[in-house]
């Protein structure tokens, strides 16, 4: 069900609680096809009317947009004009006008599929690769049986914005991945990181299936990864049948052969070898490390907000200097939209090459990263750079809660989305839009580039972490269930062992 409706039966729960007799309008939701008989009994059941009558909305908050609107229309039926007035105006659109409505092309459906899966959403300033997409959907096309598609390239080619977009395909989920698509950010991880990633996503498959069906149980966390490895495949074969999973951001072929489970992956790395080490079919396409020219000018006249014809001539020469690498041209044009006059300026940052550096992987040129990086960074005011340089600390891959930040930085949350919002305007950061409340995570190439720069004082910025903690948090730890509460517990060893402070841990 869409949000706003979802909202709209939230507000309106008690009201309708009060008043509706639910037994009456079951029988024209059954009659329209979005309640079963199972699910009337079970209602039936239930003592009291009011008891009967939450029970039916529950019921009904888990379902679609037809309920929705089926629901509404017993109300009207059923002489509740006044209740079905309160629902009137979150009625979902389903007409197939409707249904084409979504500028990314995608329909409601597929907005939800995907949101539901966690796959991430288009960025805010987006070119269409036609080509890539489309080689990577005739694989998924092809993917019929279990097996694999390995979409391969150099970081910040736009591997996993290329993996989002093919699957924002309403012919394809409904053919191919009826199950549902489900995404599962990787990076860099050791066994035990991998073991928590598969146990939230176990969770979180075995939660959505719980809702579509309450007689399904809950099972308790897998204990070691060879029991999440057969969770994993007993939810995917039982529950999620035809379901595609996505799995960003693979460096390690141990961590592939933990979803050697006899499903349908699709999966984004810089290496290519990647699935030769597990079973089924193969399929892949590269990502060439650049845009095309034209696609990269486009990004930076969106961004400019002009025509990519109208362009000063230094922006041809900005995108053959980065060689059309999407990241560093969306970091140039995020700072061209604030500093419109400055295309020479940027150009000859990028080609000064001074911020040279030694990198472990010597298969890229990543002059052009560092060069955006530090032109982005110098443009921030110096509280902001400074509060910036502090994201050095966090872990690759890992996303966080304005919460964390808030604790970090002693700020107030409010003040820190302020801050936050400053730095995903720069595309200095990255924002996931599925969560609320939002979470914020970098590049992972960003990272590298912070913790190079930083190597000298990342101990006492851990400490800081750690000190900052202890002072917000000196009358006990927190308690809650929300996603800070879940930062700290996963990390704060981590920053204390950063610090040099292990000796507190006891
Ligand atoms: P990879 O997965 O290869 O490391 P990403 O897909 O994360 O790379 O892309 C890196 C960044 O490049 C994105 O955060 C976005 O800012 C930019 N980018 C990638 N693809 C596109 C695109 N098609 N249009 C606009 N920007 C893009």
């Amino acid at each position: 069900m869409e949000e706003g409706a979802r909202s709209c039966l939230l507000q309106s729960r008690s009201s309708l609680e009060q008043d509706i007799r639910a037994s009456y309008l079951m029988d024209h939701m059954i009659s329209d096809g979005v309640l079963t008989g199972d699910e009337e009994d079970r209602i039936r059941s239930k003592p009291t009317r009011k008891e009967q009558a939450a029970a039916l909305l529950e019921l009904l908050l888990r379902k679609d947009n037809q309920a929705y609107i089926s629901f509404y229309n017993a109300l009207v039926r059923e002489s509740y004009g006044d209740l079905a007035s309160l629902l009137h105006n979150s009625l979902p659109l389903i007409s197939p006008e409707a249904e084409k409505s979504f500028s990314d092309g995608g329909t409601r459906y597929v907005q939800a599929v995907l949101s539901e899966g966690g796959v991430p959403q288009r960025p805010v300033v987006f070119v269409s690769r036609p080509a890539l997409v489309n080689r990577v959907r005739e694989k998924l096309y092809r993917l019929q049986e279990p097996g694999w598609v390995t979409v391969f390239g150099m970081a910040g080619s736009g591997k996993s914005v290329l993996a989002a977009e093919a699957v924002r395909d309403h012919a394809l989920i409904t053919e191919c991945f009826p199950g549902g698509v489900h995404w599962l950010s990787i990076g860099q991880l050791d066994r035990s990181d991998l073991l928590v990633r598969i146990q939230s996503l176990c969770f979180r498959l075995e939660q959505q299936s719980q809702e579509k069906d309450p007689s399904s149980s809950l099972h308790r966390s897998p204990g070691s990864l060879e029991e999440a490895k057969e969770r994993l495949r007993f939810l995917m074969l039982r529950r999620y049948p035809r379901s595609l999973l996505i799995l960003d951001d693979i460096w390690d072929s141990s961590v592939i052969k933990a979803f050697d489970i006899q499903c349908r992956v699709l999966l984004t790395t810089r290496d290519r070898s990647l699935a030769d080490c597990v079973s089924g079919s193969k399929s892949e396409v590269a990502v060439e490390s650049g845009l095309e020219e034209d696609q990269a000018l486009e990004i930076l006249a969106l961004y400019v907000n002009g025509k990519p014809q109208r362009l000063p001539e230094q922006a041809r020469s900005i995108v053959r200097e980065c060689k059309g690498s999407p990241l560093v041209v969306s970091l140039i044009g995020a700072l061209l939209r604030e500093f419109p006059d400055r295309w020479a300026y940027y150009l000859h940052t990028l080609q000064q090459k001074k911020f040279k550096r030694i990198r472990k992987s010597s298969s890229y040129d990543y002059d052009a990263l560092d060069q955006a990086m530090a032109a982005s960074i110098q443009v921030l005011s110096d509280e902001h750079r400074e509060l910036y340089i502090d994201l050095t600390v966090l872990e690759k891959d890992v996303k966080v809660p304005a919460k964390v930040l808030s604790v970090l930085w002693d700020l107030e949350p409010e003040e820190v989305e302020d801050v936050l919002q400053d730095f995903v305007n720069k595309s200095l950061l990255f924002r996931d839009c599925h969560h609320r409340p939002y979470l914020y995570y970098l590049h992972d190439l960003q990272l590298d580039f912070l913790a190079e720069m930083n190597r000298s004082g990342l101990e006492s910025l851990h400490t800081k972490v750690v000190r900052q903690y202890q002072q917000r948090y000196s009358q006990g730890p927190p308690t809650s269930g929300d996603e800070e509460c879940l930062y700290w517990f996963r990390f704060l060893t981590y920053h204390m062992a950063k610090a040099n402070l292990t000796q507190e841990m006891v």
